[in-house]
């Protein structure tokens, strides 16, 4: 579709149709929704919103009732699209999609729904997506592996393993953690946004991770195998033996492997565990109105 429009329009004036489309889904441009549809991307995004907290519940990777998972939604409320978000308290085992609020990207005011969500979370994410516009989920947790990799002095991935070849050279090394991003601390929000660069994961140092991607199943696909790829090392750091680290040309060629195919195997992955979590309790994603 990319190369159609750009062929169609010319470079140009792709560009500033790019700039002011309504909506993006999976990678593919939307350039005009009817209410219907907006109503229905709308509901699709909550569907793939709820299934990431209920798949990391179900990994144990929350915390609480703390971190967060947010996409990019479109709303008839605004020409923009809104953020969807996990209000606070609702355990992420217990999302549905219409329990989630849905706020304004620019002021984080409350636009879909009746409660609200933590301040800390919105400004972290917000300040990503104002810097990045590919960016449609992002995903901060802190994940038991990548938070110990993250508290050590040297927290890089390190080439030693197939699943860690895919974040060589594609993540951001936060290594100055200041304080925690509450609303009205945005310049540490607008610090984060800007350090992501076009990095695929941030790994926040005495931290967590975020992950970004342009679709909720990437961003999901991403930050697991993160935190798989960081189990592997820090198992490997327990063992006190030296690594046998993959050369640069063979870690090279697993990066390229995985990349190019990432939205099939990320789309695979979080259908089937979307499956599972609907053998489990199928009616979580069950159609209700939600309050528009
Ligand atoms: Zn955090």
């Amino acid at each position: 579709m990319l190369q159609k429009l750009v062929s169609k329009y010319g470079k140009k004036l792709f560009i500033q149709t790019f700039n002011h489309a309504r909506f993006f889904s999976n990678g593919k441009q939307v350039l005009k929704l009817s209410k219907e549809e907006i109503l229905a991307k709308n509901w699709e995004r909550r569907c793939e919103l709820a299934t990431a907290y209920r798949a990391f519940a179900k990994l144990n990777m929350n915390e609480g009732v703390c971190n967060h998972l947010t996409t990019k939604a479109p709303s008839l409320h605004c020409d923009e699209d809104i953020i969807l978000i996990i209000p606070y308290g609702v355990y992420w085992s217990e999302v549905t999609p219409q329990c989630l609020a849905g706020i304004d990207k620019d002021n984080g005011n409350l636009i879909e729904g009746s409660d609200k969500p933590e301040l800390t979370a919105h400004s972290i994410h917000r300040g990503i997506y104002r810097h990045r516009p590919d960016v449609n989920a992002i995903m901060h947790t802190h994940s038991e592996y990548a938070a110990a990799l993250s508290v050590l002095d040297d927290m890089e991935i390190k080439p030693i393993h197939q699943n860690s070849c895919r974040f060589i050279g594609n993540v951001m090394y936060d290594k100055n953690y200041g304080a925690i991003a509450a609303d009205g601390e945005n310049d540490e929000a607008d610090r984060l946004g800007k350090m992501i660069g076009d990095k695929d994961i941030l790994l926040m140092g005495n931290h967590g991770t975020t992950s970004v991607g342009s679709t909720v199943a990437l961003a999901f696909d991403l930050h697991y195998y993160f935190e798989i790829a960081a189990k592997a090392q820090i198992m490997a750091y327990q063992t006190g033996k030296p690594f046998r680290t993959l050369g640069p040309d063979v870690a090279l060629s697993i990066y390229n492997y995985m990349r190019k195919d990432c939205h099939y195997y990320a789309n695979a992955h979080f259908s089937g565990i979307q499956k599972a979590l609907m053998r489990e309790d199928p009616t979580f994603l069950k159609q209700t109105r939600v309050h528009h």
